[in-house]
């Protein structure tokens, strides 16, 4: 598999050579625990499945090689991947990160990382200019979102990277809301990307999977090593069902943004919205940004409810046909969601509100019906 085939020609040939066996052109799921071994030690390098898993490498090859990395390591949800990412620090540690953060990554940072001794500190990343009166000698890692979920800010990777490499930092980059297909961290200068990989690389909503992507060959080596320690590793069916996904990503990924132009557009001019955070308008504060680092704006869009109750934005997000009230993002059907009660409910209101997570703010995930169709059931539930 050549790297300079172009991205659709990647999703769909990168890590998925045919079986040796029988010539079956899709990777065969290898259900297995653990494999056969000659004599005892000598093995075909596979000796135990938590540690290693054809099905699993093959979606690892193809990964990497939508990320433009060299290295791959999938785990068993995105919250997997963040966690063996902080096993990488020890008690004492610092780690800056952006004060608009997926719900989970937050929970983990407070409820999991901070009482085994790691400190955070919680700021605006869209200026990069803030980080460096953060650092100190303890600081070790930048995490940052970009998309934030879910108020669409925009950080700008180069810059974060440029302060990173000044101090030593290992810089990872949550590239879940633009998927590969819109943004490479690694080319920008990040160390890690993580992804929830249940989101755009599945596209399906039927798997919850993460996976973390490094150029170094040092970082790969400790994280496959927390993986196999740890155990958080993904199923063969899983990995089997990522790689069939992958294959349509850049084809959904260019209706997603389709469409979610259209929706974003429609929802500017309604009389019921306070206001629309996509980073596709000329007017988002941090558009300048995201043009440079992305190659389009996606399908995430979260809009405010004018003078709506609790009470009024639960009927809205109640009342729709073709969007399904839920959780997670990314799939091919499109979602509605209420951060401040459903992703974000971890996060304490007055922190979410800093961060205008609101309650009469509603988090769309656009999928890939026929736009038609959205638009009049986002004119229906707003009537
Ligand atoms: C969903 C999500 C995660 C967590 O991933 P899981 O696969 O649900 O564990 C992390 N970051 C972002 C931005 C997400 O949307």
């Amino acid at each position: 598999m050549k790297s300079t085939y172009k991205f659709g020609t990647r999703a769909i040939h990168a890590g998925a050579e045919p079986d040796p066996s029988t010539g079956a052109i899709m990777t065969p799921i290898f259900q297995t625990s653990t494999y056969v071994q000659e004599s005892p030690g000598k093995n075909k390098g596979y000796g135990y499945a938590r540690g290693k898993n054809p099905t699993r490498e093959a979606l690892q090859k193809n990964i990497a090689a939508l990320e433009n990395g060299k290295h791959c390591v999938c785990f068993s949800s995105g919250m997997g991947a963040t966690d063996a990412v902080m096993k990488l620090l020890k008690p004492g540690d610092e780690v800056i990160t952006g004060d608009d953060l997926y719900g989970g990554s937050y929970r983990i940072f407070t409820k999991i990382f901070e009482p085994y001794g790691i400190k955070f500190h919680f700021i605006d990343l869209t200026d990069a200019s803030n980080i460096e009166k953060y650092i100190n000698k303890k600081t070790k890692l930048i995490w940052t979102e970009t998309p934030t979920n879910p108020t669409m800010k925009i950080v700008d990777i180069e810059a974060c990277s440029a302060i990173a490499k000044k101090h030593q930092l290992t810089l990872v980059v949550d590239n879940t809301f633009a998927s590969p297909y819109l943004q490479n961290p690694l080319d920008m200068g990040a160390d890690i990307v993580m992804h929830s990989v249940t989101k755009y690389l599945g596209g399906h909503s039927d798997v919850v999977m993460g996976a973390l992507i490094t150029n170094s060959d040092a970082l790969h080596e400790q994280l496959y090593f927390i993986l196999n320690a740890c155990g958080a590793n993904p199923g063969p069916m899983d990995s089997f069902l990522v790689m069939r996904g992958i294959k349509t990503l850049h084809v959904r990924m260019e209706r997603h943004c389709h469409n979610g132009r259209i929706v974003a557009e429609f929802l500017k001019n309604h009389s019921k919205i306070e206001k629309v955070y996509w980073p596709g308008f000329p007017e988002h504060p941090n558009h300048a940004i995201a043009k440079k680092q992305m190659r389009d704006f996606g399908g995430m869009i979260s809009i405010v409810l004018k003078k709506a109750s609790l009470e009024d934005t639960f009927k809205i997000a109640s009342s729709f046909h073709v969007f399904s009230l839920a959780e997670s993002l990314g799939g091919v059907e499109s979602l509605i969601n209420h951060p401040a009660t459903m992703t974000h409910a971890s996060i304490p209101k007055a922190e979410r509100e800093k961060a205008g997570v609101v309650d009469n703010l509603l988090r769309l995930s656009v999928g890939i019906e026929d736009a038609e169709d959205l638009i009049n059931d986002l004119k229906q539930a707003l009537a």
